[in-house]
């Protein structure tokens, strides 16, 4: 473990590389973590590495984000084909379908408001 100088030479040296201090503190020593414009987070302290968990439920909400807006082009495409084919049709056959696939949407643009309001915050 280094002394506390050489802990506070070495944050220097990474705020004059351009890095910036975090106020997120190192799981292992308790020291504040710093990034680096590589975008690596590391602990000039114990020199560990560090995954902030917050980036990983970062990447995972992007995910959700494409992932959601796919199933929301599906089911604007099977609105408007169900759609069509209830015109063309004597029946009502394909209405619950299509309920269905309203009700996808409704829940589809809840999970996006949702989304967009913890991205806000
Ligand atoms: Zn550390």
């Amino acid at each position: 473990m280094s002394s506390s100088r050489e802990n506070i030479k070495k944050m220097a040296e990474l705020l004059k590389s351009g890095a910036t201090m975090l106020s997120t503190i190192c799981p292992k020593c308790n020291s504040p973590l710093f990034k680096l414009r590589s975008g690596e987070i590391v602990c000039p302290n114990c020199g560990a590495r560090v995954f902030l968990v917050k980036d990983e439920s970062e990447s995972s909400e992007v995910m959700v984000r494409a992932a959601i807006e796919r199933l929301e082009r599906t089911a604007s495409q099977k609105l408007v084909s169900i759609g069509s084919e209830l015109r063309s049709s004597e029946t009502i056959e394909g209405l619950d379908r299509l309920i269905k696939w309203l009700d996808a949407l409704e829940r589809i643009e809840r999970i996006k408001k949702h989304l967009g309001s913890r991205r806000s915050e």
